[in-house]
């Protein structure tokens, strides 16, 4: 009620110089508002790349590898749910929405956990998940309903396009294995 009455008394003529100040106060919470916002931003980003030199320095995958093969898996668990066999389809992703979310859950599991929580999910016939068709960000806040996840199901990915390995590998999964033996056993 206050606010209204205050809200009245900007419109009586004469009052003019408070409804201007009004305005600029507002302006200026607005700017403020905005300055946070590029601030948040910044102390993200930050610790992004924080946490990306620790990965690196650990001999760990960057994050833009970690995050191509968990896109790489939901979309064939997906497609082997929704489009079994037909090598065209693909889950249909929304990079500006599903990216921070699949950051925020790499930052507290690993690839392969993320994996096989992930199959669990696309395996779960709850009514809810299947009338949305499975999408990404229901299962990104549900992922902790899958903890107990095996660790992998019996799917494979085809290995990377730029598996330079003898013998190449068989999988994507053989592939990063060897991978990650070759970075801990690194230059160092
Ligand atoms: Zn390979």
């Amino acid at each position: 009620m206050g606010s209204l009455c205050l809200l009245r008394s900007y419109a009586v003529p004469g009052l003019k110089g408070v409804e201007l100040m009004a305005d600029t106060d507002k302006q200026t919470l607005r700017k403020i508002e905005k300055l946070l916002d590029l601030l948040r931003e910044l102390r993200q980003k930050e610790s992004e790349i924080v946490e990306e030199v620790g990965r690196l320095a650990g001999g760990e995958e960057g994050i833009g590898v970690k995050l191509k093969r968990l896109e790489r898996w939901f979309d064939a668990v997906w497609t082997e749910r929704y489009a079994p066999g037909s090598p065209k389809a693909a889950y249909v992703w929304q990079y500006a929405k599903d990216v921070p979310l699949l950051k925020r859950l790499l930052r507290s599991l690993d690839v392969d956990t993320i994996e096989a929580r992930m199959s669990a999910y696309l395996r779960d016939d709850d009514p809810f998940y299947r009338k949305q068709r499975h999408p990404f960000g229901l299962f990104s806040s549900n992922v902790n309903r899958y903890a107990d996840a095996a660790a992998h199901s019996d799917l494979t990915l085809e290995p990377p396009a730029d598996c330079k390995h003898t013998p190449a590998c068989k999988s994507d999964q053989e592939h990063t294995r060897r991978r990650a033996n070759e970075m801990q056993g690194g230059p160092f």
